[in-house]
């Protein structure tokens, strides 16, 4: 992301206060920026940098060829500064350090910006010392914390940063970055960015096996339900429970069949949809697209129902016999 124009696309809000920020002038010492997918936050953050530092700002936009933004690019802007969590936490001593270096003053201008990634993983020490500083923060400093889960993070250093809460990322989008760094097919990786609240899940997920047999379960699951049936609590039997043995794993199966639903309605209303995420199952999809929407839709009310009993601590195995016999009577 390179311009505010982009950013603007998918995240009006969030635009429209930092451009206000840039044009008055008035920027705070501390931010949060908080949103779902993190790469997409620390790209907003680092743009935002670049139009601070930037010599030739044009309105809000940075001008991208002067000494600044080409320094921001290669990543070589000495009074920017970013850290990340090193192994599981971000340590008290990372913060000292990075207090130390920015006491030493601005080494080009007079602002020095600093991003902390993750920043619900600092350890309580680490938080505490960051706390200290934003008490007296000194002129021209100015603190962005990324966080996908800002409930983490000390109530009173939430209290002095100024919260965006960036808008749920495109999953589409998320899809095929995922695609991209896990070579996984863009169906499943579709899928993994759908049901997977976090990325960092679904990125996980995708180099599991596990989640690979879950697509394949899911396909079986539907062909028995368009051919067979009176075979569904079989199938349930021998294959689907072993598959999803867990809450967890019964919940992401559900969410799974649920996709598959929406696919078949989708198709049925639309047969030219584009955006269907079990590409590779069209044939069955089409098939089932025979049925009624009443059908249909009954099927997908089901499917959710089952989701929401998984999420009240019904027991899977209950919740999915339970599902088979609704779908059976569709
Ligand atoms: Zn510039």
């Amino acid at each position: 992301m390179q311009t505010f124009h982009e950013l603007e696309q998918t995240q009006s809000v969030i635009a429209t206060i930092l451009r206000n920020s840039l044009q008055t002038n008035r920027i705070n010492h501390a931010y949060i920026f908080t949103g779902d997918y993190e790469p997409l936050l620390l790209e907003a953050a680092q743009l935002f940098a670049k139009s601070l530092f930037c010599e030739r700002r044009d309105q809000i936009e940075p001008c991208q060829v002067c000494r600044s933004c080409r320094r921001m690019d290669s990543g070589n802007l000495v009074d920017y500064y970013q850290i990340e969590p090193d192994g599981a936490t971000i340590k008290k001593e990372q913060i000292q350090q990075l207090m130390h270096d920015l006491s030493l003053r601005g080494l080009e201008g007079d602002r020095q910006i600093y991003v902390v990634t993750q920043s619900h993983k600092m350890t309580p020490q680490a938080a505490n010392s960051l706390l200290k500083f934003f008490e007296e923060p000194g002129a021209g400093k100015v603190a962005i914390l990324i966080t996908n889960q800002p409930q983490l993070l000390l109530p009173t250093i939430r209290s002095r940063g100024q919260l965006l809460s960036f808008r749920p990322a495109d999953r589409l989008l998320i899809g095929q970055v995922l695609s991209e760094k896990t070579g996984r097919d863009n169906e499943l990786t579709q899928l993994a960015a759908r049901v997977y609240p976090k990325i960092e899940d679904a990125e996980q997920a995708l180099v599991e096996d596990w989640f690979v047999n879950a697509r394949v379960s899911v396909v079986q699951l539907m062909e028995e339900l368009a051919n067979r049936p009176a075979d569904l609590p079989l199938f349930v039997q021998e294959k689907w429970m072993s598959q999803f043995k867990n809450r967890q794993d019964a919940r992401i199966g559900l969410e799974l069949v649920t996709c598959f639903f929406e696919d078949v309605l989708h198709l049925k209303l639309n047969p030219s949809w584009e955006t269907i995420t079990y590409a590779n199952s069209r044939p069955l999809l089409e098939q089932m697209g025979g049925k009624s929407q009443t059908t249909i839709t009954r099927w997908l009310q089901a499917v959710l129902a089952a989701v929401k009993r998984i999420e009240a601590n019904v027991n899977p195995q209950l919740t999915v016999e339970r599902l088979m016999f609704d779908l059976q009577k569709g």
